[in-house]
């Protein structure tokens, strides 16, 4: 049997000649984060498991490779040795709170027009609701202003080729809405953003931009059993990054921070899991290993219910350089740019918040009531 100092040096010297680069591999050390710090690929993952694998003479299960037992080299050398690993959990939660146990407050809002549902499944906001919406889009672009960020507006129509371009055609052609044959309504916010920088090239700073738009997906069912919470149109208050890395995830991070200390504020019942990315639909195994390691993209969920249903309401997105090399985009270096954006659904967090809090607006929170919504009506 290996001891985890043993192992520890074999996976040392593993890591300097084979995986790392040249000029990385003097300074790794047992302690250096593997995969936050990028040491490993999706390609070298695979060769790090068989050669644990082989050391330890037995196979490891998909469900313990998560970042807690590969952290670094001594993780690795501690767990697997001590049989002390941890399991991946299908959910990750974050700031789950008590459930308060309200009714839906969506009929009644509907009942009093304070909200209505469109045949054609969008929702109108009138008073407190739309002082509502107001509010958690002003807070947001205030975070994206606070950041560096740009802000831009967009047509309410995109290409089909920009959407080709960008993955989404082969990925969601079902929630498309075409507008005659080389036009659509837009699906997310982002994709507008994109194609701005093709075919240039990026300073290190990289680029920071906030926008807020009608997006579109035909996924609609007036029949459902709660129709407002899939609408055929809705807000979507985007934050969108281009740059290195490094920006990326300090940005993504940054802002999932942000949005648990909101919900605390606003005592909303959520949490945050990871999502499996829907751009990488041939997904090999060395990348499906890395999601598990180092997720692409986070759901922010928040209830609807007091029997715990839920509803996603934001997502943290780093889509490496898939939209880089689509666009050809590039930065100084000559590599092609990663990007990432964090995306909001206000129709969502207005239902979501008017579930959790009841139709009554002298009963929302203080932090709510004293802005914008005090003013509304
Ligand atoms: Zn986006």
């Amino acid at each position: 049997m290996l001891t985890a100092a043993e192992l520890e040096q074999r996976l040392l010297q593993f890591t300097r000649e084979r995986l790392a680069s040249r000029e990385v591999a003097p300074t790794i050390t047992v302690e250096t984060r593997l995969f936050e710090d990028r040491v490993i690929d999706s390609l070298k993952v695979l060769e790090l498991i068989a050669f644990v694998q082989s050391t330890l003479r037995r196979k490891i299960p998909d469900a313990q490779i998560v970042l807690a037992n590969f952290r670094s080299i001594a993780t690795i050398a501690r767990v697997f040795t001590n049989g002390d690993v941890a399991i991946r959990r299908v959910r990750s939660r974050r700031a789950l709170r008590h459930s308060n146990g309200n009714a839906s407050a969506v009929p009644e809002l509907l009942a009093r027009r304070e909200l209505d549902l469109t045949p054609a499944g969008e929702l109108v906001m009138r008073g407190h609701c739309a002082a509502l919406c107001n509010y958690f889009d002003t807070t947001v672009r205030g975070w994206a202003l606070e950041l560096g960020a740009y802000e831009e507006t967009f047509p309410n129509e995109i290409p089909v080729a920009t959407l080709e371009r960008a993955g989404f055609m082969s990925a969601f052609p079902q929630k498309l809405v075409p507008i005659g044959a080389t036009a659509a309504r837009p699906p997310a916010v982002c994709y507008h953003h994109y194609p701005t920088f093709s075919e240039t090239t990026l300073s290190d700073r990289g680029s920071i931009v906030t926008a807020v738009g009608r997006c579109y997906r035909n996924e609609f069912d007036a029949n459902s059993a709660h129709p407002t919470e899939r609408l055929a149109a809705f807000t979507m208050r985007e934050i969108i990054a281009v740059g290195n890395d490094r920006l990326i995830e300090r940005l993504r991070s940054g802002l999932m921070e942000r949005v648990s200390g909101w919900m605390n504020e606003l005592g909303l019942d959520g949490f945050i899991e990871t999502a499996t990315d829907p751009f990488f639909t041939n997904e090999t195994r060395g990348r499906v290993l890395m999601q598990q390691l180092l997720p692409l993209k986070y759901e922010l969920r928040l209830r609807v219910d007091s029997a715990g249903r839920s509803i996603a309401a934001a997502s943290f997105n780093n889509h490496e350089q898939h939209f880089g090399r689509a666009f050809s985009i590039r930065l100084a270096s000559g590599d092609y740019a990663h990007t990432g954006c964090v995306a909001f659904g206000w129709e969502r967090w207005v239902i979501a918040f008017v579930n959790q809090h009841g139709p009554d607006e002298n009963r929302w929170p203080q932090i709510v009531r004293s802005r914008d919504v005090a003013l509304a009506v």
